[in-house]
């Protein structure tokens, strides 16, 4: 058995025992989890905002561990290795990972936490394994390389290399969480001139600030369009990076895109939003849509290694995994808590030590040590 955290039904999460994962093909591996992370994705599931996650799924899709067993099919990682899972599953072989598009890979996509068992656990079965597991370099921050599961290409691939962001640029990125602040990163790759970073959250945007956002804005008042309409003299920006999900930063993007811009959108949205096909038609505009493909991860590797990237700057907070259900209540409460993003460490085995004739004294004394390790590490 195992401990994981799933989710019963939407508004309900329990950290349970689970029978641990085992091989169901040749292509899986399993992975113990060293360190996983809380995501918007996950907040969006317990609303009830994901159909596709049933009732007793594990969440999670973000995670660094060590493989633990690979089925005979696998051939690029092997048991002992460090690795980072991609939070999308790819066969690596179907005509559509042939194009690069992982999330559309007919028997894969977003899984994880999703339609199979995720990472929130202390150990997960990863399907085509060879495809989705990146081994993470010697030497090499394991919580650094954590940040690559999921936000930063997110941010990267749906944010900035579908708006195209290019030196120059305007960009306005709308929604300074932690896939915002790491389109903020990823767009810096390309020297834009400006960077406005729109949120509701002071704190947030004092991050986005020192994380290189030239300009930002707090939309309490919903004057942001205005505000950025007269920063760019009524221009507009060339490239608007929506990352809420929500109707009124959808519109507040038709309203600040300028001529010949590119709109990309990685918020998940629950419903429809307007498109003002009235106004966006003479302006030469191009809106994307997308999940990530996690295609750049070898890419972001490099770029961490050389110190280009620094992808910790997004972590605010260390918990034990035995402690998840308290990291929800803060990542939920994120602007009072000024939460980015959360580590879970999986000091979880470690804890349940087999008990000696003196188990329990032993016990507490390690629950000890690991609460000082993770308080040092905050
Ligand atoms: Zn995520
Ligand atoms: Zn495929």
């Amino acid at each position: 058995m195992m401990k994981a955290l799933v989710y019963q039904g939407p508004g309900q999460k329990v950290w349970q025992d689970k029978a641990k994962p085992s091989l169901l093909q040749p292509t899986d591996a399993i992975v113990r989890v060293t360190k996983t992370t809380l995501c918007g994705t996950d907040l969006a599931i317990l609303r009830g905002g994901v159909a596709t996650c049933l009732p007793g799924t594990t969440l999670g899709h973000e995670g660094v561990g060590i493989i633990e067993e690979v089925g005979s099919a696998v051939s690029s990682v092997k048991p002992g290795d460090a690795v980072i899972i991609s939070c999308i599953t790819s066969c690596g072989r179907c005509d559509y990972c042939h194009r690069g598009l992982y999330s559309n890979c007919v028997d894969g996509g977003w899984l994880l936490g999703n339609t199979i068992d995720g990472t929130q656990a202390e150990y997960v079965r990863i399907p085509h394994a060879d495809n989705s597991l990146h081994l993470i370099p010697p030497g090499m921050d394991d919580e650094a390389a954590l940040m690559l599961s999921d936000i930063i290409p997110t941010g990267l691939e749906v944010g900035v290399m579908n708006g195209e962001v290019k030196f120059g640029d305007t960009v306005a990125i709308l929604g300074a969480g932690p896939v915002g602040l790491a389109a903020l990163l990823a767009a810096q790759f390309y020297s834009p001139a400006e960077i406005i970073v729109i949120d509701l959250d002071d704190n947030r945007l004092a991050k986005a600030k020192a994380l290189g956002a030239t300009i930002t804005i707090n939309n309490q008042d919903g004057q942001a369009a205005q505000k950025v309409l007269d920063l760019t003299h009524g221009r507009g920006v060339d490239v608007a990076i929506e990352v809420v999900g929500h109707p009124a930063t959808c519109e507040v993007c038709q309203n600040i895109i300028g001529a010949g811009g590119h709109i990309a959108d990685i918020g998940i949205y629950s419903k429809g939003v307007e498109l003002h096909k009235e106004i966006l038609w003479t302006k030469n505009i191009t809106i994307r849509l997308g999940t990530v493909n996690t295609t750049t991860i070898p890419l972001l590797l490099r770029t961490v290694q050389s110190g280009k990237l620094d992808p910790k700057q997004l972590i605010t907070h260390h918990f034990s995994l035995n402690d998840i259900i308290h990291a929800y209540d803060v990542f939920s409460n994120a602007a009072e808590e000024q939460a980015i993003k959360l580590i879970l460490v999986n000091d979880v085995s470690c804890v349940a030590t087999p008990k000696s004739a003196n188990g329990s004294v032993q016990d507490a004394m390690i629950k000890q040590i690991v609460a000082q390790v993770l308080k040092e590490m905050v």
